[in-house]
Order: C-alpha cells, then sequence, then structure tokens
C-alpha cells in the first residue's frame, strides 16, 4: 500500500485490532496515519494536522525527562533514540516549548514539509465508509 498524501512506502504498526480499526499503517516519509477496517470505515485516513498538535511525547525507562522528545515509532523518538519498550505519553508533545528536544522539532518540521499544501485540507484525504 502506497501513501495518499505522497507516494511513499507505508509500514504496519503491531497493533491489536480494536473496534475502530483492524489494522494501522504509517507512511515512512511523511508519517500520514491510514486505519484498515473497523466498525465503521473500510479506510480511515484522518486528516492533517500541524506538528503542534501531531505528535504525542514519547516515555521510556532511561530517557531523560528533562528534555521533551516526540514519539516517532518503533519504539524510536522523532530524533530517532532507541529504547526498547518506549511509548508515547497521552499528552501532546509541544514543539514550542522551552525543554522540547531541538532534534525532534527539526524533524517534525522536516516531516511536515513533506505535507503538500494540497492534501493539508479538512477533506483532502478520502475515507471509505462501510
Ligand atoms: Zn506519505
Ligand atoms: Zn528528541
Amino acid at each position: 500500500m502506497d501513501c495518499d498524501v505522497c507516494g511513499g512506502v507505508m509500514w504496519r504498526w503491531l497493533a491489536l485490532p480494536s473496534q475502530w480499526e483492524q489494522e494501522i499503517w504509517s507512511c515512512s516519509w511523511c508519517h500520514a496515519a491510514t486505519h484498515v477496517g473497523g466498525e465503521w470505515f473500510e479506510i480511515a485516513r484522518p486528516p492533517y494536522l500541524p506538528m503542534e498538535t501531531r505528535w504525542e511525547r514519547a516515555v521510556a525507562d532511561g530517557l531523560d525527562t528533562d528534555v521533551s522528545h516526540a514519539f516517532g515509532a518503533f519504539d524510536k523518538t522523532l530524533c530517532g533514540i532507541h529504547l526498547s519498550g518506549m511509548s508515547s505519553f497521552d499528552y501532546l508533545w509541544v514543539p514550542d516549548r522551552e525543554n522540547a528536544c531541538g532534534a525532534c522539532r527539526a524533524a517534525a518540521v522536516i516531516i511536515d514539509e513533506r505535507w503538500p499544501q494540497a492534501v493539508r485540507g479538512e477533506d483532502a484525504r478520502v475515507s471509505i465508509a462501510r
């Protein structure tokens, strides 16, 4: 499956099927998410989110808590720190906060730029309902 936003390669999250989706895929380039299956949608594609609201804070044993890192994927922060058992907090990662990791911020800016303006609208990505 290719990414509908940028045409990039998608990888699948190791997540258990739920009421909302059977599979979750993310684009390796622009990080757009696509949810497959579930009670309401065959394919659900959440709209673009600005970088201030799209990332969650990473938590892991051994991760310095004085610095706020964004959770990327597969035990990794956006800036590339790899610690097993890493997960996302239920907290947004706020790039403007003083303790926000600069390298995470730089990565978030790059990922944001990978979204063409044309696909940033509320209805720009098409979901398929059941
Ligand atoms: Zn993409
Ligand atoms: Zn970081």
